[in-house]
């Protein structure tokens, strides 16, 4: 009655999947126990259909029990096995189900209901009964066409629903494949329920599963030995949280040397050699391979560094010898104890990168050791660098505005607009904080520009004459400063609010004034738009004065700390250096200005403007405005 030929060649295929999954090593990850769960069903339900249909078709010979127990057996398995598939795609988008267990319960349901079923068919004959002429159907037969169709389409659900959750499209592509062969497997079931064929279209879909997602080598390093980096993220990202772990970095010493001295060929011996050291020495660990002769052993809480470390230690005093090989080799270490304070796999790798570098450089065995401390600070870095991400992109940088007034009357006459963002609590964070994240990521351009167009919208918005304001200055950062277009995308945002150049001032710092055929091309096609520059914390960096003269800077403020030198401690220097700057046509600022005496001290020295907390703190637009509309 029933064919065999594509049910028994599909067990010998997954018989050899099982031998190649289970010859490498393989990391505790969910999605490795989810495949691992599929391999099993697999192998059980193709088993239990073979065998099930050849005693069915032998009823005869075999009592009626053990054909209930065959047939109840292949139905629970068939179940789960819609289940274990619909598991993994769930694992494949990083769902959690330990994080939804009222989610991942209820969708457990049909498939235990299903088998509760299956299990009382010697009663109820649901789904199939045995009778004197054998195996028949019975009046719920089509549940296991149910059942596994619902999984599918929570499957595809989930394919749709979280796509973004994959970044790589291959991988987006593979599991919706090895489903779509999973969803044609069923319909030829459906229509050939004699040729045993869907077991086939299964093989096919966990084939799929384990080139795109599964093969062992994609977590390992050094031909197959010990883990790679991906894998090293993986696990710490999966377990995060719950990790009570500790680790040890060792660096071999000055590894590219090492590779000119040694050759490639050698080196790579060495690096397999003391891979295999690991291995059988640290046998709880688990090894990770990081590129350039770093190494991560990751132990459990009651590993002691001190033994790992000195145990290393012996070993490297020795050379590392194979067939016409001798290598010596020196070790740094870095220790990490692994708590919730990790924030993420990525930035405990790049905690553990940057302090094995800084140990390759020491002369020292003694551990380079990441505290609490530098993962505590490594996470509010990385919440600020997200949160700066999510402010610029929602346009949501804050201006508040510091009065620059006049030094003779203290009159107000223009303003600074300096950012500020705000955390999810709406606490305010200062620009010393995320300013140099946002060079790093580039993230400046945008931020900068909304700046300057918010400046812009208060300027139209506001009678600012009337209060005295004639100009507000606008920061400019280097990597700003440096872009092609920037004279015409600040003139765009000029044009769109509709107020003139003269309402704004530039500040940037002598880093911007690097190469100097840019800064002058630059200043230059900016003063054609009509733009006005002024040179922001002067006394910080190293420019010369007679630099300073070829820039047609039309203001300079010194920096706070200067100001602040000269006031502590008061000499020629500052004074002249004020003189300078008015025989050559500039204006001058003194910056943090917090009293009276200063404002006299500065005042003497010949500064027009001066800005500081004596005057005001910045404020909010609102408050500004209050505060100078009377
Ligand atoms: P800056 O341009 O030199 O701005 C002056 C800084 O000195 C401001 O700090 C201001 O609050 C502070 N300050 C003013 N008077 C006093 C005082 O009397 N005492 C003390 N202790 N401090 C005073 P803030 O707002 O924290 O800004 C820091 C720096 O961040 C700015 O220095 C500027 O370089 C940068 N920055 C701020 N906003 C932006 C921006 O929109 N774009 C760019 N590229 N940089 C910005
Ligand atoms: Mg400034
Ligand atoms: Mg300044």
């Amino acid at each position: 009655m029933w064919d065999y030929s594509f049910a028994v060649p599909s067990m010998f295929i997954i018989s050899i999947i099982l031998v190649f999954y289970f010859s490498l090593p393989r990391l505790s990850l969910r999605v490795n126990r989810t495949f691992l769960d599929i391999l099993v069903v697999e192998g059980v339900v193709i088993f239990l259909d073979v065998v099930s249909s050849w005693a069915d078709e032998h009823y005869a010979e075999t009592s009626n029990s053990v054909l209930y127990i065959l047939n109840g057996l292949y139905f629970v398995f068939f179940f789960a096995r819609a289940y274990v598939f619909f598991a993994f795609t769930a694992t494949v988008f990083r769902l959690d189900p330990g994080k939804r267990p009222m989610t991942t319960s209820l969708l457990r349901l049909p498939c235990v209901v299903a088998a509760v079923i299956a299990m009382s068919c010697p009663w109820t004959g649901l789904i199939y009964s045995i009778q004197e002429d054998g195996y028949h159907s019975g009046a719920l037969y089509d549940l296991v066409y149910y059942i596994f169709f619902l999984y599918l389409a929570f499957s595809f659900f989930i394919i749709f629903a979280y796509r973004k959750n994959l970044d790589r499209r291959r991988h987006r592509y593979s599991i919706f494949l090895a489903n779509a062969v999973l969803l044609l497997g069923l319909i030829v079931r459906r229509m050939y329920p004699t040729l045993l064929l869907m077991d086939t279209f299964c093989i096919m879909a966990v084939i799929i599963m384990y080139l795109a997602f599964q093969n062992p080598e994609f977590y390992l390093e050094l031909r197959g030995s010990v883990f790679n980096s991906t894998a090293f993220r993986d696990y710490i990202d999966e377990n995060n949280g719950k990790l009570h772990d500790k680790a040890v970095g060792m660096v071999v010493h000055n590894y590219h040397e090492m590779r000119d001295i040694y050759g490639g060929r050698q080196i790579d011996k060495g690096i397999s050699l003391i891979s295999d050291y690991l291995l059988q020495n640290f046998e709880g660990c688990k090894i990770f391979y990081y590129r350039k002769g770093r190494f991560i052993i990751l132990g459990d809480g009651t590993m002691s560094f001190h033994d790992v470390i000195s145990t290393l230690s012996k070993r490297f005093n020795e050379p590392w010898t194979a067939d016409d090989l001798e290598l010596y080799l020196d070790v740094s270490f870095v220790s990490v104890e692994i708590t919730d304070k990790v924030e993420s796999a990525d930035a405990l790798l790049n905690s553990m990168i940057i302090a094995m570098d800084k140990a390759d450089k020491l002369d020292s065995r003694e551990p380079v050791i990441i505290s609490d401390n530098e993962m505590e600070n490594n996470k509010k870095e990385n919440i600020l660098k997200r949160l700066l991400v999510k402010v610029v992109d929602e346009d949501k940088v804050e201006v508040f505005l510091q009065p620059i007034v006049r030094a003779d009357n203290g009159q107000i006459v223009g303003a600074e607009a300096l950012s500020r963002i705000r955390d999810d609590d709406g606490k305010l964070i200062p620009p010393v904080a995320f300013i140099h994240i946002a060079e790093k990521n580039g993230r400046i351009n945008k931020l900068g520009e909304q700046v300057f167009e918010k400046a812009c919208r208060f300027i139209k918005e506001n009678d600012l004459e009337k209060i005295g304001v004639h100009w507000i200055n606008v920061n400019l950062s280097p990597m700003q400063f440096m872009k092609a277009d920037l004279a015409e995308r600040y003139d765009s945002i000029l044009q769109k609010y509709g107020i003139s150049p003269e309402k704004i001032r530039l500040e940037i710092t002598e880093e911007s004034m690097i190469d100097d055929g840019f800064l002058r091309k630059q200043i230059h096609s900016m003063q054609k738009k009509g733009f006005k520059f002024v040179l922001d914390d002067y006394g910080t960096g190293y420019s010369n004065i007679t630099r300073l003269k070829k820039c047609p800077f039309i203001n300079v403020k010194l920096d706070m700390s200067l100001v602040w030198d000269y006031f502590n401690e008061p000499d020629e220097i500052l004074p002249s250096m004020v003189q300078a700057f008015k025989h050559m046509n500039f204006t001058v600022t003194a910056e943090g200005i917090e009293d009276e005496r200063m404002a006299k001290a500065m005042r003497e020295t010949g500064c027009d403007y001066f800005q500081g907390y004596y005057y005001s703190k910045p404020l909010p637009l609102d408050e500004f405005l209050k505060k100078y509309n009377t």
